[in-house]
C-alpha cells in the first residue's frame, strides 16, 4: 500500500487496558518536575505499510525495542511539552494543545517521521487525563505535565527514513517551578557554544537539539550562572535562554515609550507556545501609546549599551515549565549587566503582570478563545 492509502490516526479506535495497581496521589510538597508519572501511558504504532494502528492506553511501563532501532543511532526523536490544569469547577483543561500538535508535526516532517491529525491526538490525551484524573494535583502552580514523544523504530542500521514509528504520551504531576514566588536568575551570555543556526533545526523540538546544550550549561554553572543566554553570530544576537524564549523590556529615555522585544522566528528560535501567548496578550492588553511590541533582532551589545543608559527595564525567560522566569543579571565580557527588579521583589512589574494573565487563563479564571481545551 502506498503512504497515501495508509490509515490515519483515529481516536475512535482507542483500546484501554487499565492498571490493576492504581496509585494514590502524592502530597503536593513531594512533587518535583518530571520525576514521577501517572499510572497510564498512551501509545500508537505507525508503519509505512499500514499507517497508524489502534491507539492504546495501557499501564505505564518499559518499552521493548530492538537495539538496532533508528532512535538509538541517528536521533530519530522529537518531543512536546504542555500542561493540563484543574479549573475551579474541577474540569481538567490543556493549555493550547493545538499549538503543540502543530509544532509536533513540523518536527516530525523535518526528520521523516509521520505526521498526525492533531485533533485526534488532543482527544486521546484527553482520554489519558481522564484515565488518571485522580493524579492531577490541585492548587495554584500545580499541573499535569504531558510529554508527547515520537521515535523512529525501524530495526536496521541504514541511515534512511524510518518505516516504523512509535508515538507515546506520558504524564507527570508537577508542582510550581517557584515554590516560594519568583527567584530571579543570573545568566551567562554564551558565544563559545551555539544552540542553533540558519539552515539548521533549532526551531524544531528534536531531542538532538538538547543533549549538546547541557555541557555549556554546566560550564556556566561553574561560573555561578544558572543558564546560558544563547547568542548567535558576529552581531551577538540574543536568541533564547536555556530552554526558554527570552523577552527584554527597554524604555526610551527621551520619549518614555517602552518596548517589549523578543527574537524573530527566523528558523533558529523554537516557536514557543508561551512566547506566542505573551505576544498575543501584550498586543491585546498593553496600551499602544505606551508600548511597542517587537519581534526583532537585538544584540547583547544593545542590551549592554541600553543598560548603561538606564534604558534596560526588565528581562525574563518564557516557557511551559516556569511560564515566566525573571532575569536579574547577565554575565558578559567579564562584567555583569544588571537588570532592575521591583523594590523587594524578584521580578519586574510586566513580568509579574504577564504571569498573572497567563495563570488566570490556565487555571480557568479567565476565558481566552479556545486556549483551554478539555
Ligand atoms: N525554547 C526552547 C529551546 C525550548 O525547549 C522551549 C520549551 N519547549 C521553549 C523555548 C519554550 O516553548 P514553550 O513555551 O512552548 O514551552
Amino acid at each position: 500500500a502506498s503512504r497515501m492509502m495508509s490509515a490515519p490516526l483515529e481516536s475512535s479506535k482507542l483500546q484501554i487496558r487499565s492498571t490493576t495497581k492504581p496509585s494514590t496521589p502524592k502530597n503536593n510538597e513531594d512533587l518535583g518536575f518530571g520525576k514521577t508519572f501517572t499510572d497510564h501511558m498512551l501509545a500508537v504504532e505507525w508503519t509505512q505499510e499500514k499507517g497508524w494502528g489502534a491507539p492504546e492506553i495501557k499501564p505505564y511501563g518499559n518499552l521493548s525495542l530492538d537495539p538496532s532501532c533508528a532512535v538509538f543511532h541517528y536521533g530519530f526523536e522529537l518531543f512536546e511539552g504542555l500542561k493540563a490544569y484543574r479549573t475551579p469547577d474541577n474540569k481538567i483543561t490543556m493549555f493550547r494543545p493545538d499549538k503543540n500538535m502543530e509544532r509536533l508535526n513540523k518536527s516530525a516532517a523535518r526528520i521523516c517521521l509521520p505526521t498526525v491529525d492533531g485533533e485526534e491526538v488532543i482527544k486521546l490525551m484527553g482520554k489519558l487525563i481522564e484515565q488518571d484524573k485522580h493524579l492531577v494535583p490541585k492548587g495554584q502552580g500545580y499541573a499535569l505535565y504531558l510529554r508527547p514523544t515520537m521515535i523512529g523504530t525501524t530495526a536496521a542500521l541504514g541511515v534512511s527514513a524510518p518505516d516504523r514509528a512509535l508515538l507515546f504520551v506520558i504524564a507527570s504531576p508537577v508542582g510550581p517551578y517557584y515554590k516560594t514566588g519568583f527567584k530571579a536568575v543570573r545568566l551567562e551570555a554564551t558565544d563559545y557554544a551555539t544552540r542553533a543556526w540558519p539552515g539548521g533545526c533549532g526551531d524544531k523540538k528534536l531531542g538532538a537539539n538538547y543533549a549538546p546544550c547541557v555541557l555549556p550549561q554546566k560550564q556556566a554553572a561553574e561560573r555561578g550562572y544558572q543558564q546560558n543566554l544563547w547568542l548567535f553570530g558576529p552581531e551577538k544576537y540574543i536568541t533564547e535562554v536555556g530552554t526558554m524564549n527570552v523577552f527584554f523590556v527597554f524604555k526610551d529615555a527621551k520619549t518614555g515609550k517602552k518596548e517589549l522585544v523578543t527574537a524573530p522566528l527566523d528558523g533558529t528560535i523554537l516557536e514557543g507556545v508561551t512566547r506566542d501567548s505573551i505576544l498575543t496578550l501584550a498586543e491585546q492588553n498593553l496600551s499602544s501609546d505606551e508600548w511597542t511590541i517587537s519581534e526583532r533582532y537585538f544584540s547583547i551589545k544593545e542590551v549592554e549599551e541600553r543598560a548603561a543608559k538606564g534604558e534596560l527595564v526588565e528581562a525574563f525567560g518564557a516557557g511551559t515549565a516556569a511560564v515566566v522566569s525573571p532575569i536579574k543579571e547577565i554575565g558578559w565580557n567579564g562584567k555583569d549587566i544588571n537588570v532592575p527588579l521591583q523594590d523587594g521583589k524578584q521580578s519586574g512589574p510586566l513580568t509579574e503582570t504577564i504571569a498573572k494573565w497567563i495563570a488566570d487563563i490556565q487555571y480557568g479564571n479567565v476565558k481566552h478563545g479556545n486556549w483551554s481545551r478539555e
